[in-house]
């Protein structure tokens, strides 16, 4: 067998240098009331994995990375959301990372996965478009039941606008989006487009309890911004 990240022979899916060198991500705080928890930060060998799942449909590369969100995931968590590709883009590369990375975390928790919100048909990347362009909401709901401490389940974190258009499309009501990894950037409190979220580094364990507070503290900012606050913890 290969290393799915840097391709030298070894007996697993990983080589032992590589293994070394996958980085955990701290939790970060995304804004509007998201806790993003990632499996490794968005460097070196982790990075390729996710590039290789998401660029050239390698499904094995997923599996490290499901390990490790299968084992960040706070013991709260009751049900994983996709947030799904575009369309034309999941139709380009033959894969929806989000949706092969839910599938192998739900194998590995025995959470549900709910396909809870769809995207629009098409809609530009990222980089490069204003601040109003970003914030253009690209998700519609489906109508499935969202159940409470639901977490929104992507590839990459990088700004945090996806995944907050995301818990936008669901009223708000997703409070963590847990990833496989997540932009090594975040951890400086720096957006890579200039400012546009505010992050903040926090380096305590994701227990049940740190996430209930926090997310106790997001909702009441919430109530407090936009009045309107999903059911209570
Ligand atoms: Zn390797």
């Amino acid at each position: 067998m290969f290393c799915l990240a840097c391709i030298t022979p070894c007996p697993g899916s990983l080589c032992a240098r590589c293994r070394l060198a996958l980085r955990p991500a701290p939790e970060v705080s995304v804004g509007s009331g998201l806790i993003g928890v990632a499996g490794f930060v968005h460097e070196g060998p982790a990075r390729r994995l996710v590039h290789a799942l998401k660029y050239r449909a390698v499904l094995a590369a997923a599996e490290p990375l499901a390990d490790a969100m299968a084992a960040r995931i706070p013991a709260s968590a009751s049900a994983l959301i996709p947030v799904p590709r575009a369309t034309l883009r999941a139709f380009r590369h033959g894969v929806d990372p989000a949706a092969v990375l839910a599938a192998g975390v739900a194998r590995r928790t025995g959470l549900p996965v709910v396909d809870a919100i769809k995207p629009r048909w098409w809609w530009r990347r990222h980089a490069g478009r204003s601040r109003d362009e970003r914030s253009a909401v690209p998700f519609v709901p489906t109508g499935s039941f969202v159940p409470k401490n639901a977490a929104l389940v992507d590839d990459v974190l990088t700004t945090g606008a996806t995944a907050r258009a995301a818990a936008s499309a669901l009223e708000g009501l997703p409070t963590l989006v847990l990833v496989a990894t997540c932009a090594s950037r975040m951890e400086r409190g720096e957006s890579p487009f200039g400012g546009a979220v505010t992050v903040q580094p926090f380096s305590g364990p994701t227990d049940q309890s740190t996430l209930r507070a926090r997310t106790t503290e997001a909702r009441r900012f919430d109530a407090l911004g936009r009045g309107s606050v999903g059911p209570p913890l």
